[in-house]
């Protein structure tokens, strides 16, 4: 697999590239934007299932 879903905007992110990284429970997620990182930091329930 050589993309990531950014779980913020849908976007297909290369793990490589990406703006930003976190780690929830226990599963890492990628994101295209520090915007992106910041809004999932907010609320990641809201994003995740
Ligand atoms: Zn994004």
């Amino acid at each position: 697999m050589a993309t990531a879903k950014d779980p913020v905007c849908g976007m297909e992110v290369d793990p490589r590239k990406a703006a930003g990284r976190m780690e929830y429970q226990g599963k890492p997620y990628y994101f295209c934007s520090q915007e992106c990182l910041k809004q999932f930091k907010g609320g990641p329930k809201k994003y995740v299932k």
